[in-house]
């Protein structure tokens, strides 16, 4: 299996980040997460590791708004310039309930209009690691169409599901595998796939009103969990796209079979909608130990998840999501495409 990956990830490594509370707390989406899984995949025989390949900024545009792109591309220099009292991250104290359309002419403004949490911390690297990410993302999703392999795995970070239109959040910046679904979607028939521990909100806000791509989420309620204001059941899509989005919440303590029986509802809506491709959004945030999960699923139902998915057997790009048991994360992506070599 191709799987693409960028050592360009090392620049975006924020020093800290805020929990609730204003806890100042250590980055847990850090780069030990991607040497964790580079390492295992490098002893796994059938892993071909490879350098994604430069798209440019046109399938990003196709996606995100421009001025939010040029917000990302500039904060940094922006941030600077302001001769901040702490300079090492930007981070704004004052967010954009977007009752007007207005957007702030200081950096701050528009960071507190374009962030939706205090987890999107803006680093130096961090723009250039966001696009280097979507680019893995787009050299899997060429990979399983162009080229006809079966399965590809984009080895993404930072992640990229909570990042909307026109807003990052949660660790994200640029939606990958909404990008790659966008990408495919001129070629065929897309669903995507999000067994994230979080509710993939930017992806259900990119593509709401499509009826082309087809968006499920299996996640946590987020009655009691991030992000909070999105990926509930009743959220279904609007106009043309009403009926091609699928919210599964599931609640803390989930189990594997529990996890699984709720993975056939998504499954049986893959196989009506007939796509000609599969993206997934791989969060490994659902296994019992991570340090942001409340879901209680083990390295073998991982497996098992991965299995049901693969038996669909469509071209399917991998997108890497979340995850933050970092010495489990290994092992969890070997249990993972191990069922699409
Ligand atoms: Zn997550």
């Amino acid at each position: 299996m191709k799987v693409f990956y960028s050592e360009t990830h090392r620049l975006h490594s924020p020093a800290f980040e805020i929990f609730d509370g204003g806890l100042r707390m250590p980055y847990l989406e850090n780069p030990d997460r991607m040497d964790q899984i580079e390492r295992a995949l490098r002893s796994a025989n059938w892993a071909e590791i490879n350098e994604p390949v430069d798209f440019g900024l046109a399938p990003i545009l196709e996606v995100h708004d421009k001025a939010y792109l040029d917000f990302l591309a500039s904060a940094w220099t922006e941030w600077l310039a302001t001769d901040p009292k702490d300079p090492s991250t930007l981070l704004p104290a004052t967010f954009a309930l977007r009752h007007t359309p207005k957007i702030p002419k200081s950096i701050l403004g528009r960071a507190g209009y374009y962030m939706m949490d205090l987890s999107a911390c803006i680093v130096e690297g961090t723009y250039q690691a966001a696009l280097s990410s979507a680019n893995c993302a787009l050299s899997a999703a060429q990979a399983v169409s162009d080229n006809g392999d079966r399965s590809a795995f984009g080895l993404c970070r930072p992640p990229g599901h909570h990042a909307g239109v026109d807003y990052a959040g949660g660790y994200c910046f640029i939606n990958n595998a909404s990008v790659a679904a966008n990408w495919l979607s001129s070629k065929g028939r897309v669903a995507l796939l999000d067994i994230d521990y979080h509710a993939g909100n930017g992806t259900q806000d990119i593509f709401y009103e499509r009826d082309d791509v087809l968006t499920i989420s299996i996640h946590a309620d987020p009655d009691h969990e991030y992000p909070s204001f999105a990926g509930f059941a009743d959220e279904r899509g609007r106009d043309r796209g009403f009926g091609f989005h699928h919210n599964f919440p599931l609640p803390a303590g989930t189990s594997d079979t529990e996890y699984l029986q709720t993975l056939d509802k998504a499954i049986d809506l893959i196989k009506d909608f007939k796509p000609s491709y599969l993206v997934v959004s791989a969060g490994m945030d659902i296994y019992a130990d991570d340090p942001l999960g409340t879901i209680k699923v083990t390295t073998d139902g991982i497996g098992s998840i991965a299995k049901r998915i693969a038996s669909l057997n469509l071209p399917t790009a991998i997108v890497m999501e979340g995850g933050y048991a970092n010495e489990a994360l290994g092992r969890n992506i070997l249990a993972f495409l191990g069922e699409f070599k």
